[in-house]
């Protein structure tokens, strides 16, 4: 726990898929301020309280955890109702649980399809819509959206990763127009490469079809397009999302933030 004066001291925040790589190192980061969390991923329910009361006791917070899986829409109302009610209320809500498939289009599957537009694009329509009238009452709120790089660009076999990165987008658009007189920023950040499991697969496969060792085949990944040459830290999304919590943030809404080594630059 840091010593002087924490800025999110007394603050609620509900991050999704907060169990793994950039919703848990942005959960730290959040926590180190002092604000309370809403936890979630898809741990199992021991795990999950665990991991809250680790929170907790380390940063001196209050925490809520649940694993409701978000590709159902009443999971997602109830666990924002129960995590509301035991922490009082939603200051801050970083829709960030995502998960990838690659194929081609015409290979596609329906469930992989369905699966990603319900995780990473519909449960922000849904958790948005439960934390807006509780912001709106308090005249202050910050919605951080991870989409990606590929809610701003395409790449092959990313369809319905792309489909959804664009849909959120959009949606954050809406959202921020919609709530601005309300003291409630809403806004997109667009990261490449990042460094969490969800990315594994993709190097597995480079590897795979080229030959390469998972070393090689994942500094091909990330140069591919992206010119800085490394994957970003988890924790860098982190600190990004705390600024747009900020007050010199207050005028930032609506934005798709680009946080992607030069990826869109080109
Ligand atoms: P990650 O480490 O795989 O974490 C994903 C999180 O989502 C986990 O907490 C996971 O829970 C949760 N989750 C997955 N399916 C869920 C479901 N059905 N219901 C509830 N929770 C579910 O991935 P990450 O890289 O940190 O990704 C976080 C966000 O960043 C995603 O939206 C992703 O698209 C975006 N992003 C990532 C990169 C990158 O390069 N890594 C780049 C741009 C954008 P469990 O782990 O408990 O299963």
């Amino acid at each position: 726990m840091s010593g002087g004066q924490r800025s999110l001291e007394g603050k609620v925040g509900l991050i999704t898929g907060s169990t793994s790589g950039i919703g848990l190192a942005t959960a730290q980061v959040l926590a180190e301020q002092g604000c309370n969390l809403i936890l979630h991923g898809l741990l199992p329910e021991d795990e999950g309280q665990s991991l809250a009361a680790d929170f907790a006791a380390q940063y001196g917070i209050r925490t809520f955890f649940s694993n409701a899986d978000l590709r159902q829409p009443e999971s997602i109302h109830r666990f924002m109702a129960q995590g509301t009610e035991a922490l009082g209320s939603i200051d801050i809500l970083i829709n960030n649980a995502g998960i990838q498939h690659t194929d081609s289009v015409a290979d596609f599957p329906l469930e992989k399809w369905n699966d990603i537009i319900a995780i990473n694009l519909s449960s922000a329509f849904h958790t948005i819509q439960q934390a807006v009238p509780v912001m709106a009452q308090k005249r202050w709120g910050r919605i951080i959206n991870i989409a990606s790089v590929h809610g701003l660009v395409a790449s092959v076999n990313k369809a319905a990763y792309c489909a959804a990165k664009h849909g959120i987008v959009g949606l954050t658009k809406v959202v921020a127009i919609e709530c601005a007189e309300q003291g409630i920023t809403v806004n997109a950040i667009c990261p490449g490469w990042v460094d969490t499991p969800l990315i594994n697969k993709q190097i597995e496969a480079v590897a795979n079809s080229k030959g390469l060792d998972y070393h090689e085949a994942r500094y091909q990944l990330v140069t591919a397009k992206q010119p800085l040459p490394e994957m970003l830290d988890p924790r860098q999304i982190g600190e990004f999302a705390l600024f747009l919590c900020s007050d010199a943030a207050r005028g930032i809404t609506g934005a798709s933030l680009a946080m992607d080594g030069g990826w869109t630059a080109q």
